[in-house]
């Protein structure tokens, strides 16, 4: 859309989706707040944040969407998914299992999202290295075999998260433009 100065403005619909307690909520709050939460429970009540940024000197609006929990219960809506282009698809390095969801994940972002998606890879928590139980190999094949971008991140101490998020939106923005 574009308003009366000639100027353009975007708003994307991103969505984070994976297994529970991966970290999304963090790695949100972190990119739109610089905010982290030892503690955090699930969200609720809050659907999305909203960050601008400049891109080719236009303003381009990132609407991020997190899950309130649902994906606890399988029972994320096709309203969560509706107007997507982009999608984080978050994983935890130290847990295999929510690794070996990620497939399940893409299968549904295939149901629900019909138009072409910005989709980045986020082995998440990459502080944890202590305790790593994926290789950032295993991430860097799974996402390269399924086309994905792919980025390690630590909500903690923010490794990489203003970096997954941009990269999501830079790409959206080449799709559209
Ligand atoms: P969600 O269920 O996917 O939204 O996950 P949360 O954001 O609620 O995080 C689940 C737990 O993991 C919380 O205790 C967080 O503090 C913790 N956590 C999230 N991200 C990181 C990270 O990058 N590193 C570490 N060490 N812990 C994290
Ligand atoms: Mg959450």
């Amino acid at each position: 859309s574009s308003d009366d100065e000639g100027g353009e403005e975007y708003l994307f619909k991103i969505v984070i989706i994976g297994d529970s307690a991966v970290g999304k909520s963090n790695l949100l709050s972190r990119y739109a707040r610089n905010e982290f939460n030892p503690h955090s429970k699930a969200t609720i009540g809050v659907e999305f944040q909203t960050q601008s940024l400049e891109i080719d000197g236009k303003e381009v609006k990132a609407q991020i969407w997190d899950t309130a929990g649902q994906e606890r219960f399988r029972a994320v809506t096709s309203a969560y998914y509706r107007g997507a282009v982009g999608a984080l698809i978050v994983y935890d390095i130290t847990r295999t299992t929510t690794f070996e969801s990620v497939g399940r994940w893409l299968d549904e972002l295939q149901t629900h999202c019909d138009t072409t998606m910005a989709m980045m890879l986020v082995g998440n928590k990459c502080d944890m290295v202590d305790i790593r139980n994926v290789s950032t190999e295993e991430g860097k094949s799974l996402a390269e075999s399924e086309g994905l971008f792919f980025m390690e991140t630590s909500a903690l101490d923010s490794t990489n998260v203003d970096t997954a998020f941009e990269m999501v939106i830079r790409e959206i923005y080449n799709n559209v433009s």
